[in-house]
């Protein structure tokens, strides 16, 4: 699908005819004669079967970067670029300190969207928040929707391309939704071009299986950083003081009931050498000191601060 809407493409088959019925597919530097005499070349050929001429065969597929609107801005160098499909498609392009230096609307949505963003010059990063910013703004990314960055061409400006390009790209889309929303449900997803693949051997990332992409990992808690409470089992627990009677011996009288030589009665007690209990203020069960009665807290271990050590932390593989 990506690959479709990339258009453009050298691998796209321009048949005879999509090449009739889009005149504007053929290069702006060619003059309106040649174009028709192009057109109708073609549309005889299409007749008559007979070989297309070789001016007919190079001004349909050679002229791919043309054929994008005239929004599109297709640098003449760039190192890579990524396609942000979140229903708006727009494939940035970056040179080799990922700038954006170029940008193609891919479908309507983008250019309704996005047009008026001055994504040219811009870091990744910010081109990224305005991006989302938008999609969000206009209605476009909702919660529980998803965002797919593709790895979609490599250029000719030199760049040790490796996984972290688009390991970097996903993770600045995910750190920009959570940073705005907090857990959105919003699912980003990496893929690697299948010619870009074949160019260079990258593959997308695939989310760290020990953690299942949080970056977070711990044997006691699975990286989530919440326990099951390990003090209590029901929220309370019983006094210690008075354990769990709720009265403890009078503090007057020490549990005699009486005080003075003379056993006069406890006036503290009444005789009865008892007093509530007050740690627990007579209830004989407090809320779990721990758990503050939530019956889970936060993991001992590792304070929910654990780094799964098979991705660092990054998620991903
Ligand atoms: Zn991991
Ligand atoms: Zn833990
Ligand atoms: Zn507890
Ligand atoms: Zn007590
Ligand atoms: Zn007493």
């Amino acid at each position: 699908m990506f690959a479709a809407l990339m258009s453009g493409c050298a691998n796209m088959q321009a048949t005879v005819s999509e090449s009739v019925e889009s005149p504007a597919n053929e290069t702006a530097k060619e003059t309106a004669a040649v174009k028709e005499s192009a057109a109708e070349t073609v549309a005889v050929e299409a007749e008559s079967a007979e070989p297309i001429s070789e001016s007919a065969k190079e001004a349909v597929p050679d002229e791919t970067e043309t054929e994008t609107p005239s929004m599109d801005i297709i640098p003449e160098s760039y190192a890579y670029s990524l396609i942000v499909a979140i229903n708006p498609t727009v494939e940035l392009y970056f040179d080799k300190n990922d700038v954006i230096n170029g940008v193609a609307f891919l479908n309507d949505d983008a250019v309704n969207a996005y047009k008026d963003l001055e994504l040219v010059g811009a870091s990744l990063e910010d081109g990224m928040e305005l991006i989302i910013a938008r999609a969000e703004s206009e209605g476009y990314l909702k919660e529980n929707g998803d965002v797919q960055v593709e790895l979609s061409k490599i250029g000719t400006v030199e760049k040790e391309m490796d996984s972290s390009v688009i390991v970097n790209a996903v993770e600045t889309v995910e750190a920009i939704l959570t940073a705005d929303n907090g857990e959105t449900g919003i699912s980003v997803n990496a893929s690697v071009n299948n010619e870009v693949t074949e160019q260079t051997g990258l593959t997308a990332p695939e989310a760290c299986p020990t953690c299942s992409g949080t970056g977070k990992s711990c044997s006691e808690c699975g990286g989530t950083g919440i326990v099951n409470c390990k003090r209590c089992d029901n929220g309370i627990e019983s006094c210690g003081t008075c354990h769990g009677t709720a009265v403890i011996s009078c503090h007057g009288c020490h549990g005699a009931g009486t005080v003075g030589d003379l056993g006069e009665t406890c006036n503290r007690c009444g005789g009865t050498g008892e007093q509530s209990c007050d740690a627990c203020h007579g209830q004989g069960t407090f809320l779990c000191s721990w758990c503050k009665g939530e019956l889970k807290h936060v993991c001992p271990e590792c304070w929910g601060e654990c780094d799964c050590p098979d991705c660092s932390g990054t998620g991903w593989k």
